[in-house]
């Protein structure tokens, strides 16, 4: 018999494993299907860990989160990235800041916070039993009765096998949201988030690697209704874009693309916001103070890659070595929309960009956010990427981990305490 079983060794569950401990819970075990745990944290950030994000503000903060959102204000008030930063610096991970807000530890290596997460386990009294998975659960039928745990695997022989609470915290994996289902909660379908688009363009897949910033965006889906817009950095690639205001316009409208089957345009404002009336201008400056000058060597915006000028100039057809002094009145106007609206079809889903989310999940509104308990089975709680929350690239991902695993733990160890921690 177990205080505590946490089922799944990802961020979130070693989090309210440690909470737990380091509160004085004893009996606290985390379950980890696979042999190594925490293996998300290894690879993530590229292999740095983007542990969070330097967003300070609880009510800015939940505007990264394209399903979770103003639900998790009340989270992030008691748990926040600042509070993530000083957990860390209590455990010996210090973390600096990039100019776009991410954080990543100061070793510029996720084995920091993965041997950091171990060791703090460790420490508190934490049981680790890797290569066990939770397979199935019998409820408490009264107050007071212990979950019942179907274990399977090599390690499942020393875990025990009941508890007196459960944390599911098993990320994107469906053996969790099964066990959720079963246990009574709804569970929003599983989607992809935070991918990247696949443009029927080979003129921009010839620019694959060029970065243009700031850009506007607008993706109108096949069916949709609205359409989705971003602003900022566009990356282009062999197979379409990415980059992080593409990677944005993915996670926010992830459900839209599904529907739509990844089919759809996206209109591309090449100078990232500017008028068309201050853009038409800007054209016949060109004309009246470098009318001699090729289009292909001047360009009429200075932060226009030059490479991309001149597949600017082929998609609106308009010859390179044209002066600006003859260019026809038509060239101009193809050149304005080519430069404030470019439109390409996006013919389906590309690769993942750095971080690989899942949307969907366990439906918030059946979890208690401030204890992460479930609304429909007392005694169960859940955190992580099993839930309906997902957000951008830039940290937010695992500072939601952080939070809910923070608060699972700390409410275990509130309720054990206040009715006895007994390990029998
Ligand atoms: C390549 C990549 C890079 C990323 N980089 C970043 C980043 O830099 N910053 C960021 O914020 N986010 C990043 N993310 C997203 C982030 O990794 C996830 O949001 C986060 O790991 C989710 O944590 P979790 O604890 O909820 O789930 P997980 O990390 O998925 O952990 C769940 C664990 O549960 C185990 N498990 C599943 N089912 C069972 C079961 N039935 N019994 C026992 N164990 C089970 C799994 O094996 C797994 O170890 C990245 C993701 C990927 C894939």
């Amino acid at each position: 018999m177990a205080n505590l079983v946490v089922a799944g060794g990802g961020a979130a569950g070693f989090l309210a494993a440690i909470t737990a401990a380091e509160a004085g819970l004893t009996g606290v075990h985390v379950l980890e299907a696979t042999a190594e745990p925490l293996a998300k944290v290894r690879i993530s950030g590229g292999g740095r860990c983007n542990v969070t994000h330097a967003c300070w503000d609880p009510v800015v903060l939940v505007g990264h989160y394209p399903r979770g959102g103003r639900a998790l204000r009340g989270p992030f008030s008691r748990f926040a990235p600042a509070d993530a930063v000083a957990w860390f610096a209590d455990h010996g991970v210090e973390l600096i800041t990039e100019a776009d807000g991410r954080m990543f530890p100061s070793s510029h290596s996720s084995e920091t916070v993965v041997a950091a997460l171990r060791t703090a386990a460790h420490r508190a009294g934490v049981q680790l039993h890797s290569r066990c998975a939770l397979k199935g659960v019998v409820a408490p039928a009264a107050p007071g009765e212990l979950f019942r745990l179907q274990l399977r695997g090599d390690g499942s022989t020393d875990a025990p096998g009941r508890c007196r609470r459960l944390l599911l915290a098993t990320g994107g994996h469906p053996s969790g949201r099964g066990l959720a289902a079963e246990l009574g909660h709804r569970v929003q379908a599983p989607l992809p988030s935070l991918f990247t688009l696949r443009l029927a363009e080979p003129r921009l897949q010839a620019l694959a690697g060029l970065v243009q910033e700031p850009v506007g965006l607008e993706l109108q889906l096949v069916g949709g209704a609205r359409p989705w817009r971003q602003r900022g950095p566009l990356l282009l690639t062999h197979w379409g874009c990415s980059g992080p205001a593409l990677l944005r316009l993915t996670a926010f409208a992830a459900r839209d693309l599904a529907m739509a089957q990844y089919r759809g345009w996206l209109t591309v404002d090449w100078t990232g916001g500017m008028a068309e009336e201050e853009v038409l201008q800007l054209l016949r400056q060109q004309r009246s103070t470098y009318g001699g000058r090729s289009l292909g060597a001047q360009r009429p915006l200075e932060g226009l890659r030059r490479r991309l000028w001149q597949a600017l100039l082929d998609q609106a057809g308009v010859a390179a070595d044209l002066t600006w002094a003859s260019l026809p009145r038509a060239g101009e106007q193809q050149l304005l929309q080519t430069l404030v609206a470019s439109r390409y079809a996006v013919v389906g889903r590309g690769p993942f960009g750095e971080e690989f989310v899942t949307a969907g999940g366990v439906d918030l509104a059946e979890v208690n956010l401030a204890t992460m308990e479930s609304r429909r089975l007392p005694g169960l709680h859940l955190a992580g990427e099993l839930l309906d929350v997902d957000g951008v690239t830039g940290g937010f991902n695992f500072q939601h981990c952080w939070t809910s695993g923070w608060l699972a733990g700390r409410a275990v160890a509130a309720a054990l305490a206040a009715g006895g921690n007994s390990e029998g």
